[in-house]
């Protein structure tokens, strides 16, 4: 393969992250990005649970940290900072309980750092101008700054263009939804807050409402509601904006980055056509106010990578690529539905403030809190009705644990970027076993260690379960006997190639 092959059309969070976990799985792609120079806007800041402990799998974690403030509570107030509800993230089970707080400009210069160490460099100031596919590849234009034009044929192209994506156009693909109602301002302050620092709120009050979040070096991320659309602001109207909604001393003393914008709940219906693959905003938008478009983003790249690497390196059939718009379909309209009952709730408590009707505390209903604790992580995707999702269970519902298609939260324990095949119970006949190594030691990895613990894994009573390259359950069989390990193959041949050795054995396994 050359880097041409893979050609990745926008560096914001989720081209530099595909181009580096493709890198990761061995593939080398090209990036390009139409901006001379990173910018320096906060935008997206949360970083949620499921996106860190994938940020952890790929030994990204550190950066992060460092880079941050850590939230663990979330609280909606009511005029005079009347507490009416909360989200704790002390009970996950994850083992960042918290979500990061970091400038988008941050993320970006992280992930491109680590772009940089795997031998990828971003080509700035390069435009792609024309994307058309044809029955062998996708032709791109591509004008660099210096006024030269270039054509490039590529096998594959990702389009992480945002939301005006030249690829998405090219693909003919509309955002289908709406533009929630309203019209919103984001500023990037410094200010002594009305909460503490490692906490973010909503407050709700007559003048309008305020969402802050802790943002490092004593900032804060603000969002806030405005009465008409404008095309601008100033520093001076965003303090007294604050001030206004909050009183007292509360006064911003700067204002770094200041911007009018719109909320969005849409997506494509198609995010691939088998050689143009659409990440990111250029296939979904949710209200900011979930806090998730730019973790989905890098959560497609991540599940983009390891199906198109295994792919381009000959280890699995191409068909596995379509499995990459089924799972994303599934997950990102997930993302929508949770953004959007965040956004729901959220604009109700502000309307009813500004009407100055009575506001009442929430009812806590603790199965409820959970799995919305859980959403609000994005840690409850669930890619089951995928193809490449298998159970073997008789009464999966009398099973506890996690199911396939649910993330295995031990996951870390493993590392690496392969398949794992975990053997819980009695160990299958020694030939067995051999005969699961043969075929599949490049792209999976065995593991019978009695210290995994097998009720976490879905199967209380043993069994063998197949985890995936990004974390997730894509087999399980209740019994650990040969059968099982027939299956098991069975369900590997369905989306990988077998390795060489075998073929050589004399048998076509293609
Ligand atoms: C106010 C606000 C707050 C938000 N808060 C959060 C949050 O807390 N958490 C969260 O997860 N998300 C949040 N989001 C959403 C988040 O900002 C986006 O989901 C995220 O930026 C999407 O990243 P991306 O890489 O897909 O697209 P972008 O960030 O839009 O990057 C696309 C890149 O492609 C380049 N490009 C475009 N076209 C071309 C071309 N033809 N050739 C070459 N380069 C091209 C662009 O210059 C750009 O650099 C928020 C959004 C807003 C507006």
């Amino acid at each position: 393969m050359t880097p041409n092959d893979i050609l990745i059309i926008g560096a914001g969070p989720s081209g530099l992250f595909v181009a580096a976990e493709l890198a990761r799985h061995g593939v080398t792609a090209r990036i390009v990005e139409r901006e001379r120079h990173p910018h320096r806007q906060a935008r997206a800041t949360a970083i949620q649970p499921g996106t860190l402990e994938i940020l952890e799998s790929v030994g990204l974690l550190a950066p992060f940290l460092a880079a941050s403030e850590q939230i663990h509570h979330s609280r909606l107030y009511g005029p005079g900072m009347q507490e009416l509800g909360g989200l704790s993230l002390d009970g996950i089970d994850c083992r960042c309980r918290f979500q990061c707080s970091l400038p988008q400009y941050e993320t970006e210069r992280i992930l491109a750092a680590h772009l940089a160490a795997l031998g990828v460099t971003v080509e700035r100031g390069v435009t792609a101008t024309s994307v058309t596919a044809g029955a062998d590849g996708v032709r791109v234009v591509l004008s660099h700054a210096d006024g030269r034009e270039e054509t490039v044929e590529s096998a594959f192209v990702i389009g992480a263009g945002g939301a005006h994506s030249i690829t998405r156009h090219s693909m003919e693909e509309p955002m289908e939804g709406a533009t929630y109602q309203g019209h919103f301002l984001v500023a990037d302050i410094a200010m002594s807050g009305p909460f503490v620092r490692g906490e973010a709120g909503v407050i709700c009050g007559p003048n309008g409402f305020l969402l802050l979040a802790p943002l490092p070096g004593g900032r804060w991320i603000s969002f806030q509601d405005l009465e008409e659309e404008v095309e601008s602001v100033t520093a001076e109207d965003v303090v007294a904006r604050v001030h206004a909604r909050l009183g007292g001393s509360h006064r911003p003393t700067d204002v770094g980055w200041a911007s009018p914008f719109r909320m969005h709940r849409r997506m494509v219906s198609r995010l691939a056509d088998g050689r143009r693959f659409l990440i990111g905003d250029a296939a979904h938008q949710s209200s900011p106010f979930g806090g998730e478009g730019l973790n989905a983003g890098l959560q497609d790249g991540y599940d983009l990578a390891w199906k198109l690497a295994l792919v381009c390196r000959g280890l699995a059939r191409p068909s596995l690529l379509e499995a990459y718009a089924t799972e994303r379909q599934i997950a990102d309209r997930h993302v929508l539905e949770v953004s959007e009952q965040v956004h729901r709730s959220i604009a109700e408590a502000a309307d009813t403030a500004r009407q100055r009707r009575e506001m009442h505390p929430a009812v806590a209903d603790p199965v409820a809190a959970a799995l919305l604790c859980n959403a609000r992580a994005m840690l409850d995707m669930d890619y089951s009705g995928s193809p490449l999702v298998v159970d073997h269970t008789l009464n999966p519902a009398g099973i506890p644990g996690p199911r396939p298609g649910q993330r295995y939260a031990d996951r870390l324990q493993f590392g690496g970027a392969s398949h794992h095949a975990l053997i819980f119970g009695a160990a299958p006949g020694a030939e067995a076993l051999r005969h699961l190594n043969h075929r599949w030691s490049r792209q999976v990895h065995v593991i019978h260690n009695p210290a995994v613990n097998p009720a976490r894994a879905g199967v209380p009573s043993g069994g063998v379960v197949l985890i995936r390259p990004d974390g997730h359950i894509g087999f399980r069989f209740p019994a650990s006997h040969a059968e099982a390990l027939t299956q098991l193959d069975g369900h590997l041949a369905s989306y990988l190639v077998p390795n060489l050795d075998v073929g050589q054995c004399g048998k076509d396994e293609r």
